[in-house]
């Protein structure tokens, strides 16, 4: 479907010290224009059970967030999206999340822009007749979430997705997201109190799944990753259904250097606020605006801190942040 390789990471059993070489698989689809700006899909492909070298079927964990990865590659690999979409699949998950671990810390040590990861782990199990989902994230990632939950809606009515807020949460992949700073999210079934019976055991196979329920999960892992890159669409004009307007974040300064006061101009996205802060060169918080709720909106700063003091002469460091764009800036004060 795609060119795959292994992401080249090999790790250690942590229970016994045994090198492994039980790789990763990563697939790629390049970005047309805005590359660098990456997504993410992924899920683990190993499994365990109470005779794991001999039978772990793993239908469930995670047999199908694996088939969805797979999924998603296979159809939008016949489309082309402004930025970058990865497909991966992670092993060592069982042993302690080891195989995103080495993923997540290489991507951040060689600058990897990841602007955003869906995990998929557990797609396939219901308790009950409701087809719903927990989207977890942490305070980092919900916009992520928030932005999902839309996705949801219009794309695949049938789900009935919850957020949950909860940065303790690290029993699956994109726990290593987080700790390496970037936002995360996982797709999981919504089991309460009423957990998979069959985790984790021999049990685990697909004629315990609601497969109507996985197609669902599979087809909002899919929308959504095509939403987030945006399609690439030449001669046509290009259909938005969930967002209207570009992504991007902007910030404009007029009267800089400034005396009296400068103005940021900020454009950002239609459904995420924007934090706008000013720093002085040592990395102190001196300023900070209310959240930008329209998408178009001029603040003006006359030098004041939230103390109630004036800065004196000098660089300062503007930041503005919206979900996972930031632009720093800088500008002079002159008394
Ligand atoms: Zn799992």
């Amino acid at each position: 479907v795609l060119n795959t390789s292994n992401s080249g990471n090999s790790w250690s059993a942590s229970q016994t010290g045994v090198e492994f070489r039980w790789y990763n698989v990563e697939g790629v689809l390049p970005g047309v224009d805005i590359p660098d700006e990456i997504y993410l899909i992924c899920a683990h492909h190993d499994d365990i059970s109470e005779d794991p070298l001999y039978n772990a079927p793993g239908a469930d964990d995670n047999g199908s967030g694996t088939a969805a990865v797979l999924e998603a590659a296979r159809i939008l690999s016949d489309y082309q999206f402004h930025r970058t979409i990865k497909f991966v699949t992670f092993s060592g998950e069982e042993q302690g999340l080891i195989g995103s671990e080495a993923y997540a810390s290489k991507a951040e040590s060689l600058g990897h822009n990841i602007m955003g990861v869906v995990n998929l782990d557990m797609i396939g199990y219901l308790d009950d007749a409701n087809h719903d989902l927990d989207v977890y994230c942490d305070l980092g990632s919900e916009w992520l979430a928030d932005t999902i939950l839309q996705f949801s809606s219009a794309y695949v009515p049938g789900l009935i997705p919850y957020k949950v807020v909860d940065p303790s949460f690290n029993r699956s992949d994109h726990a290593s997201f987080w700790n390496e700073g970037y936002s995360a999210l996982l797709h999981i079934e919504r089991a309460g109190t009423n957990w998979n019976p069959y985790y984790h055991s021999t049990g685990d196979t697909v004629g315990t799944l609601d497969l109507p329920y996985v197609t669902e999960m599979v087809q909002l892992g899919l929308a959504s990753m095509a939403e987030l890159a945006e399609p690439y669409v030449v001669g046509v004009e290009e259909r938005d259904i969930v967002r209207k307007e570009p992504m991007r974040l902007a910030l404009v300064i007029a009267r800089n250097p400034f005396s009296d006061k400068v103005a940021f101009r900020v454009a950002k996205p239609s459904h995420l606020s924007a934090s706008l802060k000013i720093y002085d060169s040592a990395g102190r918080l001196l300023k900070e605006f209310n959240p930008i709720q329209s998408e178009k909106e001029t603040v003006t700063w006359d030098g004041s801190t939230d103390k109630g003091s004036v800065v004196s002469s000098g660089v300062y460091f503007v930041k503005l942040q919206s979900g996972p764009q930031t632009i720093s800036e800088k500008v002079v004060f002159v008394k």
